[in-house]
């Protein structure tokens, strides 16, 4: 089976988003595998968002997920073809391109502040939990 890497960003945190992302990935039939509050190192949040390194809100981004105003809920879930349900179930980058009943859709409206990050294919995703976690903090 396959394995994603999903985080709930801090202004996900702040605005109290946990119980409802988990509620959707294990409603949905997924299973939580791992799961810490962390505030990520900032070498930890660039190498996250290393492919990003050009643009001119990486910065910004960084600032963001490593500002210690909430931590991310870092987790690891598994399940049939989690990598690309777990993008449609969190929807759109830009929240005003997510479709209604996404997590952007529903509840956000900034791309700088869209809650949830989720891995985009097969190799980020391992590539992120092996970044985020150890061997044996994953079940
Ligand atoms: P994520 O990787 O967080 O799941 P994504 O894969 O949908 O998001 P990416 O292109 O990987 O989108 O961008 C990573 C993150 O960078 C976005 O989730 C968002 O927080 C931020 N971001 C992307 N574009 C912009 C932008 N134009 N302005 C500000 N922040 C942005
Ligand atoms: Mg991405």
């Amino acid at each position: 089976v396959e394995r994603t890497f999903i985080a709930i960003k801090p202004d996900g945190v702040q605005r109290g988003m946990i119980s409802e992302v988990i509620h959707r990935f294990e409603r949905k039939g997924y299973k939580l595998v791992a799961i810490k509050a962390i505030v990520p190192p900032k070498a930890l949040a660039e190498e996250h968002y290393g492919d990003l390194k050009a643009r001119p809100f990486y910065p910004g981004l960084v600032s963001y997920m490593t500002s210690g105003k909430a931590p991310v809920i870092a987790m690891v879930w598994e399940g049939v073809d989690v990598i690309r349900q777990g993008r449609r179930i969190i929807g759109a980058t830009n929240p005003l391109d997510a479709e209604p009943g996404s997590i952007r859709g529903d509840y956000t409206i900034s791309v700088g502040r869209n809650a949830i990050h989720g891995s985009d294919s097969f190799e980020s995703a391992t590539i992120e939990i092996g970044l985020w976690f150890k061997p044996e903090e994953v079940y």
